[in-house]
């Protein structure tokens, strides 16, 4: 019997998953990232972790064949590893991973991806057509795509190709994003910076809400929870749409998807305020063919499914490669 592991990193948490030739999951395991001392922390994590997965299945870790990753960015994908990531303090600054992992297992078959890349090998692996083209769009605390184009799942030199949560949406800048720069998308729908926009819009204009905008917790599901109750909060999300709608539109003129699967927790959790919008608005921005925009059907369990899923398929969740 042959052995496959799959990784997922992340900023919360750091969790493993081993599975047999027919994509069966025998073991998994899952804890908390570490916020330091240092990245090798981090490294450490993920070896306790995929040890854990790999005796819960009852199996030996160098009986493995492949493993995948799926990990917050951003990656050096030459050197395998995690360079200065974004959401995880500062004295992480690098964070080895293909070369430990490699050791544990005993195998030189580890394939590293950004955790969207690994998201849209995972949609692709297990949805009914197995399509060439699609795409995978998380909207959660950040926001960013994998990418499959003509059976390609898209990597870029270093790795961090799909980065669609910092594309120029609002050229007025108004909102400042997470990265520095001014008009990202990511500025004014990832589920840290709705409540940030929505105190922008407030600002300018203000009106009469339920909102708690003033309260320090103010966050983005006190806006959901007061979806079609307060006009205010109605107005925030018809604005989030806007910019959702743009963005997605943006993704299909560049990549002409066949199908879109849409998950992260802004999503996942307001399905009828997040996606349906999207799809009743995409019409109007699109010039080509608009493709069938579906939520995720592998909940959060897609970066760590489409990790196995890569270590199976030789990093690339094409099921004829099984
Ligand atoms: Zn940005």
């Amino acid at each position: 019997m042959a052995y496959y592991v799959g990784v997922d990193l992340g900023a919360t948490n750091v969790r493993a998953a081993v599975a047999d030739e027919n994509a069966e999951i025998l073991g998994v395991s899952k804890r908390g990232t570490p916020r330091g001392p240092t990245g090798i922390a981090v490294t450490e994590a993920v070896l306790e972790v995929t040890r854990a997965a790999f005796d819960e299945a009852g199996v030996d870790p160098e009986q493995a064949v492949a493993a995948g990753i799926g990990s917050i960015g951003p990656l050096d994908l030459a050197e395998g590893v995690v360079e200065n990531p974004a959401n995880l303090p500062d004295t992480i600054d690098r964070i080895p991973l293909t070369g430990p992992l490699s050791k544990l297992l005993d195998t030189d078959r580890i394939y590293l991806h950004n955790d969207t890349a690994a998201g849209v090998i995972g949609e692709r692996f297990y949805s009914d057509r197995n399509p060439d083209d699609m795409v995978y769009v998380t909207i959660s605390s950040g926001i960013g795509a994998g990418v499959c184009v003509d059976g390609h799942v898209l990597s870029g030199w270093d790795g961090n190709a799909g980065e669609v949560g910092h594309m120029t949406v609002d050229p007025n800048g108004e909102m400042r994003c997470g990265c520095g720069r001014d008009g990202h998308w990511e500025a004014y729908c990832s589920g840290n910076n709705i409540p940030k926009y929505a105190e922008y819009i407030y600002e300018e204009d203000t009106v009469e809400t339920e909102l708690p905008i003033e309260d320090p917790d103010f966050d983005a599901i006190d806006v959901f929870d007061h979806a079609g109750e307060d006009e205010f909060a109605d107005y925030v999300i018809d604005q989030v749409n806007h910019w959702n709608t743009m963005g997605v539109a943006n993704i299909v003129q560049s990549y002409a998807p066949l199908v879109i699967f849409i998950g992260g927790a802004v999503a996942t959790n307001n399905p009828e305020l997040i996606l349906e919008p999207i799809k009743e608005r995409i019409d109007d921005m699109v010039f080509i063919n608009v493709p069938d925009i579906q939520l995720t059907t592998l909940g959060d369990e897609v970066v760590l499914k489409g990790a196995v899923a890569s270590a199976l398929t030789g990093g690339t969740g094409d099921r004829s490669r099984l």
